[in-house]
């Protein structure tokens, strides 16, 4: 019996009742039982399905033999000096991710990984000199959220929680592993467990044009596009998958993004590199790109790993180029470099797993 055991992490309500069903543990009408057990898991956070208390003995030994709620093993913590941390974990099949917390003032996000690797390889990006192992799936996914709060001590899911907001900034390109996230948004949101609206939620892609827009009409987070570039000459260069979906398309995307017809605004990324995409220029190319769209621009500083080919501008140049797009009417914040420490940053996650096979390192591109 062991052996046929689900881990019920990552599974849907009606995944979950369907287990129970097969299993004989419960009639087709008895909704409210899982419900129960999803009050259990995402809320409450119980890592024993006996810490189960108003679910009756019987009912959670039965449930013992189906279920499991085993999370992957934490390889690793690693916590900056700025109190961001970073957790190394180990999968089932060996592999390793990473998930980074960003503790602020009014909020505290966590960036997870969607992916290990990546197989776009933008050229500031220390992920994309990974060769992508996998997608990862929805258990490993959620479960990044799940250790998180754990070794935060971050449960029940309240509302003073440690973890307000989730920004699938970590290794990968969401928009490649689309059902697995797409279902890991599900759980995260879903009102009677973990509770993070939609609108704490950041998706942010590289750019891959039709599934952004299936993205809107299906799931609807916050947006976040990693530019980079304003033509594309360069974006070709610095962000390779734009030779596949071009800026003109991309901003089609963007005008059409159900989020931003009803005015809200779409991040758009921008990292900040010496000599390459930081001239005034370019912020004047960067305001008339995106001319009408509802938007704030993330400025990016760029964060280095070793040997990577570029400088990060100067603060006084960052600044300079801030200001013109403030004056153009658009927010602009430098994002604060986080947990640079202990590599901890945006772009700078890279685990040591390694590509096994061939044939599954080339999905979807
Ligand atoms: N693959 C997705 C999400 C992960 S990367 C994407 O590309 O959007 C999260 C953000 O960090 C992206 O905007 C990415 O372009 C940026 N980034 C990558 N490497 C960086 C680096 N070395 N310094 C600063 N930002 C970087
Ligand atoms: Fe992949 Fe994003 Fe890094 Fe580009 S920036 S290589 S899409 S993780």
């Amino acid at each position: 019996m062991t052996n046929l055991k689900t881990n019920i992490i990552g599974l849907s309500r009606d995944q979950i009742k369907s287990v129970l069903i097969d299993a004989d543990l419960i009639k087709l009408n008895e909704n409210f039982r899982v419900k129960q057990i999803w009050h259990w898991l995402y809320f409450h956070g119980v890592t024993n399905i006996d810490d189960m208390t108003s679910i009756s003995i019987d009912l959670r030994e039965d449930l013992k033999t189906v279920f499991t709620l085993k999370r992957p093993e934490l390889d690793k913590e690693q916590c900056s000096t700025d109190g961001t941390i970073k957790w190394l974990i180990k999968l089932e099949d060996g592999n390793l991710v990473e998930t980074v917390y960003i503790p602020e003032d009014s909020r505290g996000t966590l960036c997870v990984s969607s992916q290990v690797g990546c197989t776009l390889n933008c050229k500031f990006c220390h992920t994309g000199t990974q060769k992508l192992v996998k997608n990862l799936s929805t258990e490993e996914i959620v479960s990044q959220l799940m250790i998180a709060r754990d070794q935060l001590k971050d449960w029940p899911a309240n509302e003073n929680r440690k973890i307000s907001n989730i920004v699938f900034m970590g290794m990968g390109e969401p928009l490649y592993n689309y059902d697995a996230v797409k279902k890991s948004v599900e759980i995260f949101s879903d009102q009677e467990g973990i509770k993070l609206s939609t609108k704490r939620i950041t998706l942010s892609t590289s750019g891959i044009v039709p599934q952004i827009l299936e993205w809107g009409k299906e799931v609807d987070t916050v947006l976040a596009i990693s530019l980079h570039a304003t033509n594309d000459e360069l974006r070709n260069e610095i962000v390779p998958i734009n030779k596949k979906y071009p800026l003109k398309e991309l901003i089609k995307a963007c005008r059409d993004y159900p989020r931003s017809r009803n005015s809200r605004r779409i991040t758009f990324e921008y990292v900040m590199l010496k000599g390459v995409n930081d001239s005034l220029e370019d912020a004047q190319a960067l305001v008339d790109l995106i001319e009408g769209i509802p938007a704030k621009i993330n400025l990016i500083p760029f964060n280095p790993w070793p040997d990577s080919p570029y400088e990060c501008s100067s603060n006084n140049q960052i600044k300079k180029f801030g200001d013109f797009i403030n004056d153009a009417g658009y927010s602009s914040p430098v994002r604060k470099t986080r947990g640079q420490d202990i590599m901890a940053a945006c772009g700078q996650l890279k685990s040591d797993s390694i590509k096994i096979r061939k044939s599954i390192s080339r999905l979807q591109v």
